[in-house]
């Protein structure tokens, strides 16, 4: 049943941490949950394809979108930029349906500020030093590239308190991070102020 508005999540934290692969299996979980597709000018990685993991533009396709508005937010982040299409996202939740996205952290608190209603997820590994061993295993960045990540992870760490979940992604447990996740989604359903004055007060009356 549509209720008004869907809800929006924000699943957050240092590249590494694993948002990809537990927003993958959350969506599998939850096939009713919509997906934002970013976009980016960052070259698409082995088995990655345009429109699903992100719309891969040009950098000048990128600027032209920005300049008419197209982005909610958008970052430049390792030398490339990336951005969260806007058409999409005022749409769905409009529609009624729940929105997931995962951009970094400045990305995350950028799309709170344009909904505060927002739910922001902050996701970590057990340990900061799994971040560097998850970056190296997917073969995807030169050395360099991963130094500058971690970099950019000791930031973004700093505003764990601005969100407002946090999410431990335990290695070789992924699926109790998956667990969490999913527990968030569902609790926040339940907050009293989701239900709208008109139903509360068809319920207080009941
Ligand atoms: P990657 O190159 O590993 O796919 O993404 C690099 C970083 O950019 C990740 O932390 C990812 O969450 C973030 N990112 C992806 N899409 C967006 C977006 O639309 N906006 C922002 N601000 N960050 C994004």
């Amino acid at each position: 049943m549509i209720t008004g508005p869907g809800l929006l999540f924000v699943v957050s934290g240092p590249s590494g941490a694993g948002k990809d692969t537990l927003v993958e299996a959350l969506r599998e979980q939850l096939p009713r949950l919509r997906y934002s597709v970013s976009a980016t000018t960052r070259e698409p990685r082995a088995g990655e394809h345009d429109g699903e993991h992100y719309f891969f533009l040009t950098r000048e396709a990128f600027e032209a979108r920005r300049a008419h508005d197209g982005f909610l937010e958008w970052r430049e982040y390792n030398g490339n930029l990336y951005g969260t299409p806007r058409d999409f996202v005022e749409r769905t939740l409009a529609e009624g349906y729940d929105l997931i996205m995962k951009p970094e952290v400045n990305g995350a608190l950028a799309i709170k500020a344009a909904f505060p209603d927002a739910v922001l997820i902050f996701l970590v590994p057990d340990r900061f030093s799994h971040l560097r061993e998850r970056l190296l295993a997917r073969r995807t960045e030169t050395n360099e590239e991963i130094a500058r990540r971690l970099e950019i992870a000791r930031e973004e760490m700093r505003f764990i308190r601005s969100f407002d979940y946090l999410v431990i992604n335990e290695q070789g447990n992924s699926q109790n991070a998956v667990r969490d996740l999913s527990a968030v989604l569902h609790a926040e359903r339940f907050r009293i102020h989701r239900f709208g004055d008109e139903s509360l007060g068809t319920i207080e009356q009941s």
